[in-house]
């Protein structure tokens, strides 16, 4: 392996910790404690350990943490109550619905229905356009977390040729934006995209979000290019356990890339350290306090 390792656990520890700091002097300074509402509709097994992990870490910033629990069966009429509490709720500075919801929800509507200026995961379609736009908004959690790994390897990026592989609107699409405003020169490529490979291959820094295990072999990859791999999947194993791979073939890659992200232990801490991130950064705004 020659390409060096972003380290996001570690990377993701440090933002951790500087959250619980600005947690503390909000405390100290202004008796602030900011708030995140979780909310869980069914029992989805991977959403159910996502929910758990988040409250545990905003606990752990010293923040207030309310978990909200609907069963699979809850009306959309429910799920929208219950969101228009916790919008006027003062002690709730982020909220949060956790995706996906079973089928006879319409996400959209939820989604639209959460305060913009408590929407942490910055799914709002307003959030959404002032991202687009160049205003200050609160930006999704995971191309966010990407970009602070991105800058912990490369500071300087206008003038790179980015390539984002993936065009949803929770990954892809704020990615190119947020490259985009870094002055990089941006491709976004998906699943209608002609030779990839070729594409993916102009790439300075390559940013994989397809979920495709091991999508992105060595040829993908320009000498020294920085790869940011969003991806999760769980593969077979033997024991039947399965394991998580990212959409890039870790082992060949490294052996091209300047600098590469792990799977786990890369983007995936980077989502939840943003997203406490996000929750003080919602407290300070609907407040009208400066940003540190
Ligand atoms: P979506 O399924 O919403 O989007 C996938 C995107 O990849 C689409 O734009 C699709 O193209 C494109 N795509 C799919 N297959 C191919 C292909 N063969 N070639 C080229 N493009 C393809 O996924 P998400 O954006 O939500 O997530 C992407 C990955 O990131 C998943 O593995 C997910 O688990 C992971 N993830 C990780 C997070 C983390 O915290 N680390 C957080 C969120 C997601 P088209 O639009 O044409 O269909």
């Amino acid at each position: 392996m020659s390409a060096r390792l972003i380290d996001g656990k570690k990377i993701a520890a440090d933002l951790r910790a500087a959250v619980a700091l600005d947690v503390d002097e909000l405390a100290e300074t202004r008796k602030i404690t900011p708030g995140l509402a979780v909310v869980l509709v069914g029992e989805d097994p991977a959403s159910q350990v996502y929910v758990r992990s988040k409250g545990k870490a905003t606990l752990e910033a010293g923040m207030k943490s309310f978990e909200h629990r609907l069963p699979a069966g809850a009306t959309q009429a429910e799920l929208l109550d219950l969101v228009q509490r916790m919008n006027a709720d003062d002690a709730v500075d982020g909220i949060l619905v956790q995706l996906p919801l079973p089928a006879h929800i319409d996400a959209n509507a939820v989604l639209d229905a959460i305060r913009p200026d408590k929407d942490v995961d910055g799914f709002h379609p307003i959030n959404a356009g002032k991202l687009a736009v160049g205003r200050p908004a609160l930006v999704p959690c995971t191309p966010w977390g990407s970009m602070r790994l991105i800058r912990a390897v490369e500071p300087k990026l206008a003038g790179k040729r980015a390539v984002v592989l993936g065009r949803s609107n929770i990954v892809g699409k704020p990615m190119a934006q947020l490259l985009l405003a870094a002055d990089c020169t941006v491709t976004v490529a998906h699943s209608k995209t002609n030779d990839l490979a070729a594409v993916a291959r102009e790439a300075d820094i390559l940013v994989a979000a397809v979920g495709r295990p091991a999508m992105v072999g060595r040829d993908w990859i320009k000498p020294g290019a920085i790869v940011i791999d969003v991806g999760i999947n769980r593969v077979p194993t033997p024991d039947g356990k399965g394991r998580l791979v990212g959409d890039v073939d870790f082992a060949a890659a490294s052996d091209v890339a300047g600098a590469i992200t792990p799977v786990p232990g890369g983007v995936g801490p980077m989502t939840i350290a943003c997203l406490l991130e996000n929750t003080v950064r919602a407290a300070k705004l609907r407040r009208g306090l400066a940003l540190t």
